[in-house]
């Protein structure tokens, strides 16, 4: 698998729980998403009700889930976890709505993958926390009303363009995370390393911090393969030599790209004199699943404005070109 991919993987679940901030003031970086957010929970505390719905969006390991759980321990309240693909039946959200306590939290993840049926029974949920449910079937059956606790949903999603109208305007709150400076990063790291007992020098932090796509999924990933490598190879300790060394030979260049990025960038100008082109194409060339290349892959690349995205596909830009060292054609030169 790829180191810099910002999906989870199994690996990175070991050490999450310690490191994973539990309150606002360790959730680092964020900043705008932190003020509002303290204030809303704040408010709903004094008002002594449940905070309003809210809408997490952004790429991959940029902290939604970990910011739904902060959310909960602020206003003291447990959460429940689920995603959209796993509940496939009516029964299974009613299952999870009525054993939820007063205020607590309900995270759905991927909230753009519910299925229709679902998303029906949860806009009364969430509007009059209310929910109808049949009893029985064929023509004995019959809808019964329930009445549900107060409770606030926060919904997480890579796609805010794929939730339904009626869904999205449903939450209250709506909150964007954005990629993670490299500053705010190295904070990430600092802490991490911190908690888990890894000397690590600053120059050192900034070195992972620079090479993670803005993510600090990838952030911790980076730490623990460059700790192997400095325990094994440089004495211990976090230098920017060792996390130079450890991260050269993981292939993740200095701005954070991989093979597949740079594979990706490659092939649009090889195969296709720079793009436009679509992500069908690209997707079926690269032998990649179309939606890993559209929620991992390009994000980073095209925020950091090597990969445009127009109407007509993608296209790699000037920056693009002079990366992969080659001289980008006289359209683009401008
Ligand atoms: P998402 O749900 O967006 O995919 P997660 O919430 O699972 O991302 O976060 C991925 C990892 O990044 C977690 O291990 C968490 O420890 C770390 N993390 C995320 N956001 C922050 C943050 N603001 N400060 C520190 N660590 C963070």
């Amino acid at each position: 698998d790829r180191i810099v991919t910002a999906a989870a993987q199994l690996d990175d679940e070991a050490l999450e729980a310690s490191i994973r901030p539990k309150r606002l003031a360790e959730y680092l970086g964020q900043a705008p998403v932190r003020e509002q957010l303290s204030i809303y929970i704040e408010a709903a505390k004094k008002r002594g009700g449940a905070l309003d719905h809210v809408l997490i969006f952004g790429p991959p390991g940029l902290g939604k889930t970990t910011l739904s759980h902060v959310i909960a321990n602020e206003l003291g309240v447990s959460v429940r976890t689920t995603s959209g693909p796993v509940l496939e039946r009516a029964g299974d959200l009613a299952a999870l709505l009525t054993n939820l306590e007063p205020h607590d939290v309900l995270f759905v993840d991927e909230i753009h993958r519910l299925s229709p049926v679902v998303e029906e029974v949860l806009y009364p949920a969430m509007e009059d926390f209310q929910i109808d449910i049949m009893i029985g079937e064929g023509p004995a059956a019959r809808s019964i009303k329930l009445d549900l606790p107060p409770f606030t949903l926060i919904g997480a999603t890579t796609r805010a363009g794929m939730l339904t109208a009626p869904l999205r305007d449903r939450f209250g709150i709506v909150q964007r995370l954005e990629f993670y400076t490299a500053e705010e990063l190295t904070d990430i790291v600092r802490r991490a390393a911190r908690i888990l007992g890894i000397p690590c020098e600053l120059e050192g932090a900034q070195e992972i911090a620079r090479r993670s796509r803005g993510t600090p999924r990838i952030a911790n990933r980076l730490l623990r393969r460059v700790r192997d490598y400095a325990e094994v190879r440089a004495g211990g300790a976090i230098t920017q030599e060792a996390a130079q060394a450890a991260l050269g030979m993981l292939k993740v260049d200095p701005q954070g790209f991989d093979e597949l990025d740079r594979r990706l960038l490659a092939l649009i100008i090889e195969n296709f004199d720079g793009g436009p082109v679509g992500v069908e194409s690209l997707a079926a060339a690269l032998s990649e699943d179309r939606g890993t290349l559209e929620d991992v892959v390009e994000p980073y690349l095209i925020q950091q404005g090597y990969l445009v995205r127009t109407a007509r596909g993608r296209m790699v830009s000037a920056k693009g070109w002079r990366h992969l060292g080659l001289a980008p054609p006289p359209r683009q030169a401008l």
